[in-house]
């Protein structure tokens, strides 16, 4: 190692890229990092963060409506957008500085600058030629922009943290998590929201039954959505509207459009053909279960794999490379049961096999289902409020396969349970749990009778027969 300038050197200083850079210099070893835009990458800056931030505000909306109901005097007179600015990019401001912060408290070399690749052992990073034993790509990813005419007539996510004034109308397309959480936050902000999506539910992957539920709530709370309906073309009407046109022929005019049509691997231009680096045809690094890329010393972790999408799971893998690599504790992050959420109004916790994943699997499973308002919205009778919970077990072993949420508070509720789930909860141990009354949560550990059963081959056949 002592031929290079670096044991290790990182591109990218987000989630997975820090983490990795900073646990590694803690196990001794001379680590750089280089990150081109903003330390913390796409979930401190133009992600989960300021995402969540402005989620928090939305709910304030819905909690002034509902007041009165409980006695309280309160007319809501509006909302200002640059106070949440000033707040949230406050927020990111000091959070991106901690990252930094703790890279250079942690011993490493930090430069802001672009890295390319040379070769398998040589970077270019900013204008200075830098060698290292290992390297980590963690550049991440970035959101899609399809090939459509007019399509610079939509903003991407990014381009909503950068916004001076709330539209007052918004078409958004895709109904995946960016989709539906900034239809939802735009709407409770006072935004006139339309949520186009190709699929019949927004959310593909997600429990059916929830992404029922979703849309009954989106439409409860007068989001208007397109469902089954697929981008044709953008354009301009006036000097500040939009106007999109939909395959179906169908035309929307907005003031303005959201475009989350998902995100991918930001390798372009890395130079990953000089360094003899794989990608697949997405451009996202092709990696073993040692997170090893085609060249055994160069690694790759968090979105620029395109597996698991998320910041934990990027900074879990980052962790673990670091200890694999000099920590001398050979691990890898777990790709099973990854607890998931959307932050949707109501939002979405979510943990394991969802009721087709488990009927797919062609063994007995029995489905719990409880669908209730919950106490608070018993009194505010607010529309949209509903909420599902699912938990699928396994018929022979009873462990849990999946639990499932659509209603207040359940990505909080689900990072617990979650820890349960992935340690081989049964159904009959979560049973035996008291539960918290009255919460939402003791709805979970008061599940008596089965739904139904799904995955049974025999009740298939016998329903043929019948
Ligand atoms: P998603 O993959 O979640 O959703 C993309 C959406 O765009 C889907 O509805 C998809 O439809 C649709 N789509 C894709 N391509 C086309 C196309 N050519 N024409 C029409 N529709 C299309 O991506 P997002 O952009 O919403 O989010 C990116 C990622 O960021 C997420 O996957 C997640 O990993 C992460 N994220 C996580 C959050 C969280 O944890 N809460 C929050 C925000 C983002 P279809 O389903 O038919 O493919």
């Amino acid at each position: 190692m002592a031929d290079y300038d670096f044991d290790l050197f990182v591109i990218g200083g987000g989630s997975a890229g820090v983490r990795c850079a900073r646990i590694s210099a803690g196990h001794g070893a001379k680590v750089g990092i280089a990150e081109e835009r903003f330390w913390g990458g796409t979930c401190v800056n133009v992600g989960c963060v300021p995402k969540k931030i402005m989620v928090q505000a939305a709910e304030y909306g819905g909690w002034a409506d509902d007041a009165p109901a409980f006695g309280w005097d309160i007319e809501k007179r509006g909302h200002d957008w640059n106070v949440l600015r000033q707040a949230r990019d406050g927020e990111v401001a000091r959070l991106s500085g901690i990252y930094r912060r703790l890279l250079e408290g942690a011993g490493v070399t930090v430069f802001e600058a672009r890295a390319t690749f040379i070769d398998a052992h040589t970077l270019d990073v900013g204008g200075q030629r830098v060698t290292a034993a290992n390297i980590v790509i963690a550049v991440g990813g970035k959101p899609v922009r399809p090939d459509i005419p007019g399509v610079d007539c939509g903003m991407i996510s990014d381009d909503l943290f950068t916004l001076e004034k709330r539209p007052e109308r918004i078409v958004v397309v895709g109904g995946g998590y960016i989709g539906v959480e900034f239809a939802c936050l735009l709407h409770a902000l006072g935004s006139e929201v339309t949520l186009v999506y190709r699929q019949k539910l927004p959310l593909r992957g997600f429990d059916l039954e929830l992404r029922e539920g979703l849309a009954e709530a989106l439409t409860a709370q007068g989001i208007l959505l397109h469902p089954g309906e697929d981008l044709e073309s953008l354009g301009s009407a006036g000097e500040d509207g939009r106007v999109v046109t939909l395959k179906s022929g169908q035309i929307l005019e907005t003031e303005a459009v959201m475009l989350a049509l998902g995100r991918v691997p930001h390798t372009e231009g890395l130079g990953l053909e000089k360094a003899g680096i794989e990608v697949d045809r997405k451009g996202a690094v092709l990696v073993d279960e040692d997170q090893a890329t085609s060249q055994k010393h160069v690694f790759a972790i968090g979105d620029v794999t395109d597996r698991v999408n998320l910041t934990p799971m990027a900074t879990n893998l980052g962790h673990a490379l670091a200890d694999t690599l000099f920590g001398n504790k050979p691990r890898h992050a777990s790709y099973e049961n990854v607890p998931k959420a959307v932050f949707s109004s109501p939002p979405i916790g979510s943990v394991g096999m969802t009721e087709d994943e488990a009927d797919a699997r062609g063994k007995p499973a029995e489905v719990f289902v409880n669908r209730f308002t919950p106490m608070r919205h018993a009194i505010t009778k607010r529309d949209g409020r509903r909420s599902v919970m699912k938990v699928i077990v396994d018929c022979e072993t009873r462990v849990i396969l999946g639990m499932h949420m659509l209603g207040e508070d359940a990505p909080e509720m689900m990072q617990g349970f979650a820890v349960a789930v992935v340690n081989g909860l049964t159904k009959e141990q979560l049973d035996r749990t008291i539960g918290i009354h009255p919460t939402a949560a003791e709805e979970f550990v008061t599940l008596r009778s089965p739904a139904r059963r799904v995955g049974d081959p025999q009740a298939a056949e016998e329903d043929e027969a019948a």
